[in-house]
């Protein structure tokens, strides 16, 4: 038969890193809604390994990816008994290739920190559509990660909702500069978190739970606790440097305590865009997925008439140490931003741990930054060298005091 007029395309095939996070399970919610236009590729998880036997069971993969062989024996155990036939591979080497593999299209990086890194970086280099929201692997990388995006035709979309509104709001062409396109400046939303008014000499005695019960929203203890210190903006801040070339000087930093607005765009003429929406990230994620199209995330209506308000307020340097830290991490340059990242991921597992308190969590950044000699980032491997000596100072600084 001829002349239907119609076609029909195969689905997207994605690689979900993290699918066992925060971000990895809202991502599955909103490609369970258009199973039309995407197909689940690979999953991956680390310790949560029973989540990510369920998961494969729901979408049917090709391939998982764990830890372990043993964990590798067990889940191929399990999912043959369900009637799977997905392949399971092994830590870093599996990482790389379900990123990188010529029959995927799109790849999810929410793995959470430095362990990121590698696999994002490989599909990036394999010049794939890659949805970033382990931001902790661009902060690191920055120029070497910005390079390879260009020099492998690699489509970058941001997740992290602030840096997907600013993508939003910006015009076409922004990657030659912002102010040649007319930006003044960028405005990077921060909700301020669970410790905005908390006072001062309370902020020793704060404990993982408080810190981790965000207001505004729901992700993984490690984002929960920098967004308490702030450190999630100063990772953003550089971020935003990153993805959108801006010279720091071009993104400001705006406390809006309501998360409705996700972040804007200042403009020469006066103008000012914004993107708001409700506090739910199946929003970016639909974003990036579908782009440059739209498709239902499954987030309901914004309400203004319930939201009613909305306040904005100049950070507070002198209670929140992690944004001026990151500050100055992206104005030394070089290695010093994976220091800094390196530095923040053990001392919020040692908070999360019970073996530092949170306000010793810039205290420990503040000292590895000071004693570690910054180098210009050339490869991926001086990057690697920096994150393990600032893991090793940072240590060494929490037995210091006998944690
Ligand atoms: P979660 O802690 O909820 O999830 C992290 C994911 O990474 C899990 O699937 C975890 O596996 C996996 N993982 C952890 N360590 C390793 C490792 N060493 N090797 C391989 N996989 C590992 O974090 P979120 O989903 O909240 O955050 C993920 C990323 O997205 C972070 O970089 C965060 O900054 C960013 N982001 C998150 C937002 C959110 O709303 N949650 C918003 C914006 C950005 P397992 O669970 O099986 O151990
Ligand atoms: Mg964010």
């Amino acid at each position: 038969m001829v002349g239907l007029g119609c076609y029909v395309t195969s689905p997207q095939t994605i690689t979900v890193l993290g699918a066992t996070g925060s971000i990895g399970l809202s991502t599955l919610d909103v490609i369970a809604r258009h199973s039309d236009r995407y197909k689940v590729f690979a999953l991956t998880g680390y310790t949560r390994l029973n989540e990510l036997e369920a998961l494969c069971i729901i979408h049917k993969p090709r391939f998982a990816v764990v830890p372990t062989e043993a964990n590798a024996e067990a889940l191929d155990h399990k999912l043959k008994a369900a009637g799977l036939s997905t392949q399971i591979l092994v830590g870093e080497a599996g990482l790389d290739e379900v990123s990188a593999h010529p029959d995927v299209d799109a790849v999810m990086a929410a793995i959470v920190g430095a362990a990121g890194l590698k696999p994002t970086l490989a599909a990036v280099r394999a010049g794939k559509k890659v949805l970033l929201a382990n931001k902790e692997a661009l902060v690191m990388s920055g120029s070497l990660f910005m390079q390879a995006v260009i020099k492998y035709g690699a489509k970058l979309l941001p997740i992290d909702s602030e840096h997907n509104a600013i993508f939003q709001c910006l015009p076409t062409g922004y990657e030659e500069g912002l102010s040649s396109k007319g930006v003044r400046r960028v405005l990077l939303t921060a909700s301020g978190g669970p410790f905005r008014e908390t006072p001062l000499d309370a902020l020793r005695d704060v404990t993982p739970d408080q810190a981790c019960a965000h207001p505004n929203w729901s992700m993984g203890r490690k984002i929960s606790v920098d967004s308490a210190t702030m450190m999630n903006k100063g990772l953003e801040f550089i971020e935003a440097c990153w993805l959108f070339n801006a010279k720091p000087e071009q993104v400001e930093i705006v406390v809006h305590p309501q998360s409705v607005i996700h972040s804007l765009v200042d403009y020469v003429d006066g103008s000012v865009l914004a993107q708001l929406g409700n506090p739910d990230m199946r929003t970016p994620i639909a974003h990036a997925l579908a782009w440059p199209e739209r498709i239902e995330s499954g987030v309901n209506p914004l309400d203004l008439f319930a939201v009613a308000r909305l306040d904005f307020q100049k950070p507070d340097e002198q209670r929140f140490p992690c944004l001026r830290l990151a500050r100055e991490a992206i104005s030394v340059g070089g290695t010093a931003p994976a220091v800094l990242n390196a530095a923040n991921e053990v001392a919020v597992e040692a908070f999360l741990g019970g073996r530092a308190r949170f306000d010793e969590i810039p205290q420990i950044i503040e000292a590895v930054l000071q004693q570690e000699t910054v180098s210009a980032v050339t490869d991926l491997e001086c990057v690697m060298q920096a994150d393990r000596h600032a893991r090793g100072l940072a240590s060494a600084w929490l037995e210091r005091h006998g944690r």
